[in-house]
């Protein structure tokens, strides 16, 4: 099926098309903060503005590859978690738009679509997913019929345990790219590394790398500190879950899964324990619609559409609350 994907949790005001012989076409327009990191009120305004004119363009190019009528088969959209008020202008568009084209709807969790994108573009069969984005910070894997968040963030998300560092010392958001870029020039410092089971927690490390940049240490230093801890808490989780389920593929997602030290970091403890690793593309990494539209037609082909009464959006959506339909072998 061709399917219309919107997404719309935070920044990323964004539609794309998923078309089985064509791939995926993606238009995305970001959110910016002018100061500070996101402001939900804000957020809502942009993508109140930006919502109409990126569906629109994904529209006009899924009428651009054949002459049906309507040009898509299905509109799925991103249902949650997220920002709330982002979400329901989100839900408002999709469910306009399947009722004016008379085109069933798909609610799309947003996390599990950071997964199924990842194995989509794998040809994994059962992977682990560490999706590590702004918000966010966890690790789900398939068991009994759902995919379980098998261990997660008790604080901040990795991004904005980043994001809210280079707010101090005076960056523009996202601060990501910027660490990343300073850690190339610095000496690595120890800061606060904090695992329990199999759940992190990044606002201690936060915190004393604030202190230690008012301190004097290098800024550059901080940033090798926060990547090499941060990552490493990361890989420790997500070499913890394969061990646990058994599986030995690992998908990566979320923005800040666009990190090359993130990745080289996996990609080593992949390789001891004979594992695979895959890393999609950065377009799929950062929040996208082409996610949305590739596990919406997932989704469409299981039957799993719903009516509009019952698309009500979901801020704290989690994702062992999606009965996956689509997916019917053993669980690992
Ligand atoms: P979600 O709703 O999935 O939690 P999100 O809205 O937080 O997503 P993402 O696009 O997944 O957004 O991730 C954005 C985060 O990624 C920001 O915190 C940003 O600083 C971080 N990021 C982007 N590039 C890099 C990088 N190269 N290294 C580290 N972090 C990065």
């Amino acid at each position: 099926p061709r399917v219309l994907g919107i997404e719309g949790t935070a920044w990323a005001a964004s539609a794309a098309v998923y078309d089985p012989e064509d791939g995926v076409y993606i238009e995305t327009d970001a959110y910016q903060p002018e100061s500070g990191g996101i402001d939900p009120s804000e957020a809502a305004e942009h993508m109140h503005n930006a919502i109409p004119e990126v569906v629109g363009t994904a529209l006009d190019y899924a009428a651009g590859l054949s002459d049906g009528d309507p040009p898509i088969d299905a509109v799925a959209f991103s249902r949650g978690p997220g920002l709330g008020p982002c979400l329901r202008i989100v839900g408002t568009a999709a469910r306009a738009l399947a009722q004016s084209l008379d085109v069933p709807l798909i609610g799309v969790n947003h996390m599990v679509a950071h997964l199924e994108i990842g194995r989509h573009r794998s040809g994994f069969d059962s992977p682990v997913c560490l999706n590590a984005s702004g918000a966010n910070a966890h690790v789900l894997g398939f068991h009994n019929g759902r995919y379980q968040v098998l261990g997660e963030t008790m604080d901040t998300g990795a991004g904005n345990a980043i994001d809210k560092f280079t707010r101090h010392v005076g960056w523009s958001h996202p601060g990501g790219p910027k660490v990343e870029e300073a850690a190339r020039e610095g000496e690595y410092i120890e800061l606060p590394y904090v695992v329990k089971g199999m759940d992190f927690s990044f606002s201690g490390i936060m915190s004393a790398a604030k202190q230690e940049y008012d301190a004097g240490t290098p800024v550059e230093d901080v940033c090798v500190g926060l990547q090499e801890t941060i990552f490493a808490m990361l890989t420790e989780v997500a070499e913890r879950a394969l061990s646990l389920t058994g599986s030995n593929e690992l998908v990566l997602g979320g923005g800040v899964g666009q990190n090359e030290r993130l990745r080289e970091m996996l990609a080593a403890m992949c390789d001891q324990r004979d594992a695979e690793f895959y890393a999609p593309e950065p377009r799929f990494l950062r929040d996208n619609a082409g996610m949305i539209a590739v596990l919406g037609a997932t989704m469409y082909e299981a039957g799993d559409t719903i009516g509009i009464d019952e698309s009500r959006i979901d801020s704290d959506f989690r994702p062992d609350q999606v009965p996956v339909t689509w997916r019917d072998e053993e669980s690992v």
